[in-house]
């Protein structure tokens, strides 16, 4: 499981920075969270595996978080692409990509289907899912959970203590059922356990917001918006400063946060931001256009 920055530019691009974008590339799949101008590029550069995005979620409406979406949208069709496409966003998420489909005159090899979500929804895929909630923004904007599947595995030791090495009942003890193993009673407590799976959070465009702390709870990652620094946050209400980022992840205990929706003022010292951060959480990095973060499993892989 990777997750790769694709754009991570506030309102302009700059020259390093494009516009929001980021893809978790989860067992192969490519699961896309916003469609900056210029994502489809940046993702072709790094050979990300453009034709392996299945669903794309949208944060908010505002055309620095979508103005990739067309030009996507048309490639996917040049590459002769006959899957369905799913994009998922906040309310009027359908009215405003039916528009974008009714922009000029191109056919499309395949269906296009939407959802407007409201927080409290699921969106299952295979072995993972992903959770919309509401933040603070002068639109309708989420943030998104995307969190692995959690698995009950047993623990193989203390197994072998009870001697049960490769008895045929460990999987009624993973299905939570009490067995009986050479007269002895043994509970489902006892040898299994539930592993949470790995979490990632992207936090969209928002004000400091408790429901964010809430939902970014033990995240492996926190993507988060660090539009400018502390001094200036007055006057970008609907957004955070480096600090507050820093503040959001010490609060939620997260295990590293990336700062992304760098405004262009700080090109070249970007650092400020990330000094900003670790004021107040030491695991605090800078996102990085074409760069991809690995989050280890929690779990041995079988
Ligand atoms: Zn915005």
């Amino acid at each position: 499981m990777d997750v790769w920055t694709i754009g991570s530019s506030s309102a302009v691009p700059s020259r390093k920075r494009g516009l929001p974008a980021n893809m978790i590339n989860f067992k192969g799949e490519r699961i896309l969270f916003d469609c900056g101008e210029g994502a489809q590029r940046k993702i072709m550069q790094e050979k990300m595996g453009l034709m392996k995005i299945d669903r794309i979620f949208i944060t908010h409406w505002h055309a620095d978080h979508f103005s990739g979406l067309l030009g996507l949208i048309q490639t996917l069709e040049m590459e002769g692409r006959e899957k369905p496409l799913y994009i998922y966003g906040p309310p009027r998420t359908g009215e405003f990509t039916e528009r974008i489909l009714d922009t000029g005159y191109f056919s499309r090899s395949y269906d296009i289907f939407t959802e407007d979500l409201v927080e409290g929804d699921v969106i299952v895929g295979e072995g993972y899912e992903v959770r919309p909630f509401e933040v603070e923004h002068s639109v309708n904007a989420f943030g998104f959970v995307f969190e692995e599947d959690s698995e009950v595995k047993a623990d193989k030791e203390r197994m072998e203590e009870l001697g049960l090495g490769a008895s045929p009942k460990i999987g009624d003890l993973k299905n939570g059922e009490t067995v009986e193993i050479d007269g002895r009673t043994v509970r489902p407590e006892e040898v299994v356990k539930e592993v949470p799976g790995r979490k990632v959070v992207y936090s969209g465009d928002t004000a400091k917001c408790d429901n964010l702390v809430e939902n970014a709870e033990d995240a492996d990652l926190l993507i988060h918006e660090a539009t400018c620094m502390h001094e200036m946050i007055e006057d970008r209400k609907g957004h955070t400063s480096a600090l507050q980022a820093g503040e959001i992840a010490d609060e939620a205990d997260v295990d590293r946060l990336v700062l992304t929706h760098i405004s262009r003022r700080y090109q070249g010292r970007e650092d400020e931001l990330v000094e900003e951060a670790r004021k107040v959480f030491e695991a605090s990095e800078l996102a990085v256009d074409g760069e991809s973060l690995e989050i280890s499993p929690h779990r041995p892989e079988e």
